[in-house]
């Protein structure tokens, strides 16, 4: 399995396509400024939001339980899955009962992380994904890139090709209304035949018993109206409260995600229709572990925005899949070691911690802070690489002596000036993509003690 480093080189191979795809989050995350600042009380509702999550952390199994009894009594099916396995089955179980062998899905990065398509084509299930970028990787055999648009690193010219391959638009078509509308077509008639849909879940609301779908191409509604059941995926961290809380959380997604003042679709799903068939799973999938890390529970706050991840100089120039896993970015990087450590004990290093992640996340959540306490959690382990061990223990014994730590100093320096080719070459991975500094004649130490000499 390659690491952050060896995927993030393969994506900066293609120069140009790393410029695009940096200035295009960028775009993103101006968009998302604008809208802000026209909230006043835009750091009011992050601070409420952040304390009503605090509530759900804390009473979570309570607050789930009365959402299930609310549901329940609306007519609706649930289910509890411990983990993606049970997931699957459940999802699949739902089909079987129906003999149904073809399935609509809206976007659920949920879905994703149980690897539920796979199981079940496997399983000789055929899945048709309705969100236009989910659409675009599933064409195309990919993982989304990024949580809110999961076909970010695309270029409009390779998803003509991926259309002309398997939509049968004209060769070297790659007008975007054109492309959109053969997906519509497409999916048009995807929607009028399948029996079952499923969807992802935004927000459950305990008092009610319902849950929120937000959308912006209306896919999700279209799924679950046509259908004759309805599947719901989430997970448990989603519920809230009461729906009031809505108007916290529902102002600060879209603007965090894409800029835009609200979703164009926020559908309330409270009851199966007249003939309908309603199923909503709660799936657990490592949340309960990761709550009980006390340094870590926060990062269950999550709403799914996207917004760490526009705004992340390393993800912007890595790319989505460099994470190697399904929730890419700075959020993903604290999410993903609770799920697999060893695999994913890279993850934490790939970022600047400058904190810019923490500043626009719209529930508060101490995203680089949290990452820091990861690569702690991780060398404690025994997960990280003998090479960083080494020199991490190596800087601890130089940072321990004042002295030593001056005269590696005046090393460096002299080295860099008189033998710059020991620093200047291949082995040395930061002389990769970069120009090494010229060296200061002085260190800032010396430079002080003279100064403050002459005074
Ligand atoms: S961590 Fe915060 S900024 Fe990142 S996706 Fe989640 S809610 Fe959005």
């Amino acid at each position: 399995m390659k690491d952050h480093v060896a995927l993030s080189e393969e994506f900066n191979i293609d120069e140009p396509r790393v410029n695009w795809h940096d200035e295009t989050l960028w775009f993103i995350r101006q968009k998302r400024d604008k809208a802000v600042h026209g909230v006043p009380e835009w750091e009011w509702l992050r601070e409420t939001a952040s304390q009503v999550k605090n509530n759900v952390l804390s009473n979570l199994s309570a607050y789930l339980e009365q959402f299930e009894a609310n549901a329940l009594a609306n007519g609706i099916f649930v289910h509890w899955a411990a983990d993606a396995k049970e997931h699957n089955e459940i999802i699949h179980s739902i089909l079987r009962k129906h003999y149904v062998e073809r399935m609509v899905k809206s976007k659920s990065m949920l879905t994703e992380e149980c690897h539920l398509n796979d199981y079940l084509t496997e399983n000789g299930i055929e899945v048709i994904d309705s969100d236009l970028g989910e659409r675009i990787v599933q064409l195309g055999k990919e993982r989304p890139s990024h949580i809110v648009l999961p076909c970010i690193h695309k270029k409009k010219e390779e998803i003509g090709d991926l259309f002309h391959k398997y939509l049968g638009t004209a060769e070297g078509e790659s007008d975007p209304q054109i492309l959109t509308e053969a997906a519509r077509q497409h999916l048009r008639e995807t929607f009028l035949t399948r029996k079952v849909a499923l969807t992802g879940v935004n927000f459950a609301v305990a008092e009610t018993g319902e849950f929120v779908v937000c959308t912006n191409e209306g896919n999700a509604d279209m799924g679950a109206h046509l259908a004759d059941v309805h599947i719901a995926s989430m997970g448990i961290e989603k519920i809230i409260p009461e729906r009031k809380h809505l108007g916290v959380f529902l102002r600060l997604l879209t603007r965090s995600a894409t800029g835009q003042p609200i979703t164009t679709y926020s559908s309330h799903f409270k009851s199966p229709r007249a003939g309908q068939e309603m199923h909503i799973v709660l799936v657990d999938n490592g949340r309960s572990r990761q709550l009980g890390r006390e340094d870590f529970r926060n990062s269950l706050k999550c709403i799914r925005c996207g917004s760490c991840m526009n705004t992340c100089p390393v993800y912007r120039r890595s790319g989505g899949h460099s994470y190697h896993s399904v929730i890419s970015g700075p959020i993903g990087s604290i999410l993903a070691p609770n799920l697999d450590m060893k695999e994913f004990a890279d993850l934490p290093f790939a970022s600047t911690l400058c904190g810019s992640c923490s500043n626009v996340c719209p529930v508060k959540i101490d995203i680089h802070d949290q990452l820091y306490k990861w690569r702690q959690v991780l060398v404690k382990e025994g997960y990280v690489s003998n090479t960083k061990a080494v020199s991490m223990k190596t800087m601890t014994w130089v940072l321990s002596f004042p002295a030593l730590f001056a005269f590696a100093g005046r090393t460096g320096r002299w080295t860099m000036k008189n033998l710059p080719f020991l620093v200047n070459n291949k082995l040395n991975p930061w002389y990769k993509a970069r120009e090494m500094p010229v060296p200061p004649k002085e260190s800032f130490r010396e430079w002080y003690t003279k100064n403050r000499a002459q005074k």
